[in-house]
């Protein structure tokens, strides 16, 4: 209220006043009042924006790690841009890149290696390097298997940054970050997994079995242990693609898994049958 505003009313109840005790104007100061403060003013005198004002912009959604059990909301990207980004173990000071993984979407086949080598941490993409080549040759076996990862396999691994000097990544390293990998496999919803080499084998199945004892054999991955969904993924252990440069005898155990592998994607998947019917082994 102003200074002016309140001389009025208090004008006024002098005059209410004097005419209620006899009817005589009596002689007055005058009146000293101040303008109210800006911050005391009736909040009736506030300007409200006109209807044709723009409303403020709402901040964009983003999207967050909280993920549901079947992978429903989560994508590649958001897991690999993660992944990029990563500090949860020492092994983000030494990489030169992440590497999150490749290949299809839906795939019949998810490869499932151990980790990133020197090529790999390089180029920032999975079994590049001569065991990378010797996988791939592996999954298409001149066409007799069929597989590839430009067509219908993802290729990935346990720990996505590499160990230095290649060593074997420590229990600690696989606990960090085999979150990536779960996510990954609830996205991609493989039909089958090949887990390539002991330390694959051992994470996916928790077992203490080595890889000799158990290539070869169909078991699942039910997922229970490391996911919050059961998926019962049927897994094939067989030997890493650089035990066979170190050792050309596990050429043949690992041809029988490639062949146990086409028995049993051509059981799950018409389309894939189809296509190898003619082609024989
Ligand atoms: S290895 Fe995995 S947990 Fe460790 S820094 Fe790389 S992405 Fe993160």
């Amino acid at each position: 209220m102003t200074a002016n505003e309140k001389a009025n009313i208090a004008s006024f109840l002098d005059l209410a006043g004097d005419y209620l005790s006899g009817g005589f104007r009596r002689p007055r100061e005058g009146y000293a009042f101040a303008d109210d403060p800006a911050d005391k003013k009736n909040p009736a005198d506030a300007k409200f924006p006109a209807e044709t004002e723009s409303l403020p912009e709402l901040p964009a959604v983003t999207e967050t790690t909280e993920q549901s059990p079947t992978g429903e909301g989560d994508s590649l990207e958001a897991v690999a841009a993660e992944i990029a980004a990563c500090t949860r173990c020492g092994l983000c000071s030494t990489r030169t890149n992440a590497v999150p993984g490749e290949g299809m979407r839906r795939p019949l086949v998810m490869v499932i290696g151990e980790g990133p080598g020197a090529d790999e941490d390089e180029t920032g993409r999975p079994f590049v390097g001569r065991a990378g080549q010797l996988l791939d040759r592996m999954l298409d076996s001149k066409g007799r298997i069929g597989l590839s990862r430009n067509s219908n396999c993802y290729i990935a691994n346990i720990i996505k940054c590499r160990p230095p000097g290649n060593r074997t990544p420590q229990p600690d390293e696989i606990t960090a970050c085999v979150s990536y990998l779960v996510r990954q496999i609830k996205i991609l919803k493989p039909r089958v997994i090949l887990a390539a080499g002991n330390t694959a084998v051992k994470t996916l199945l928790d077992s203490t079995e080595g890889i000799t004892r158990l290539r070869g054999t169909f078991t699942f991955f039910r997922g229970t242990l490391l996911m919050d969904a059961d998926f019962n993924i049927p897994l094939l252990p067989t030997f890493h693609p650089s035990a066979l440069l170190r050792d050309e005898s596990l050429k043949a155990p690992v041809w029988e898994d490639m062949k146990a592998l086409r028995a049993k994607l051509c059981e799950l998947d018409g389309d894939y049958a189809a296509r190898m019917a003619d082609i024989p082994l």
